[in-house]
């Protein structure tokens, strides 16, 4: 499904967002739960282009639900994986992920741990940093977005209004909100970084979770860091 111009949302993937992003060659931003592959190259296959076109795939963190396929693509297809440093030992699997904290859903995910899939680990081909620039689209500007996981990643393309954020903004119910607390090892540093990319100039937002959102993105997500940062009560 295109969103804009060369930028795709991989339809019938299972658990998150995964986003091609056209040019010369491809790019894929996240991976999907493990087993994903194969719907992912297939869309590739209908967009008249090949598995080994995939050149890079860029992971926004370490969750199971952004890296679990992230291991069988890079077999299908020879790409690059790209991941911010501190992400880096749960996405190799030198450390176990971090289980979920408290409330109903750290509960529920404790207890579903056991019998969960886990990712086959990755191997990480090239770390990227807050500031570097990739040569994706119009051109792209890592930032950094620690909070939902310390090695969180966006990707803002200035030339195309768009920001790519990962989990870091939640916009699962028709409205952009913090991402789960159950699921944050920081909550305090993940409104930090949603301060930052509030004043980052894009128009479209493609988050981790819940649809894009394609016009008025900035303004939307100024919004609500405004409310988090307003009077309680207000
Ligand atoms: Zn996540
Ligand atoms: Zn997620």
């Amino acid at each position: 499904m295109e969103i804009i111009a060369n930028v795709h949302l991989v339809p019938g993937i299972r658990g998150t967002n995964v986003y091609l992003l056209l040019g010369a060659s491809l790019a894929l931003v996240d991976s999907g739960m493990p087993g994903s592959e194969e719907k992912i190259l297939e869309y590739v296959r209908e967009l008249g282009r090949e598995p080994a076109d995939v050149a890079r795939i860029v992971i926004t963190h370490h969750h199971l639900d952004h890296v679990g396929s992230v291991a069988a693509l890079q077999e299908r297809t020879g790409a690059q994986v790209l991941a911010h440093p501190a992400d880096l030992p749960f996405i190799s699997g030198e450390q176990p992920a971090p289980a979920a904290q408290g409330g109903l859903m750290g509960l529920v995910s404790r207890l579903l741990a056991p019998i969960l899939p886990s990712a086959k680990p990755a191997a990480v081909d090239t770390t990227v940093e807050d500031g570097d620039h990739l040569d994706l689209l119009g051109g792209a500007i890592v930032v950094h977005v620690p909070g939902h996981t310390p090695g969180g990643i966006a990707l803002h393309f200035p030339a195309e209004r768009l920001l790519i954020c990962g989990d870091v903004i939640d916009h699962r119910r028709e409205r952009l909100g913090p991402p789960p607390a159950a699921f944050t090892v920081d909550m305090a540093q993940a409104h930090d970084s949603l301060r930052r990319l509030a004043g980052l100039e894009f128009d479209v937002l493609c988050p981790g979770h819940g649809a894009p959102l394609v016009g008025g993105a900035g303004d939307q997500l100024r919004a609500l860091v405004q409310s988090l940062d307003g009077p309680p009560g207000l």
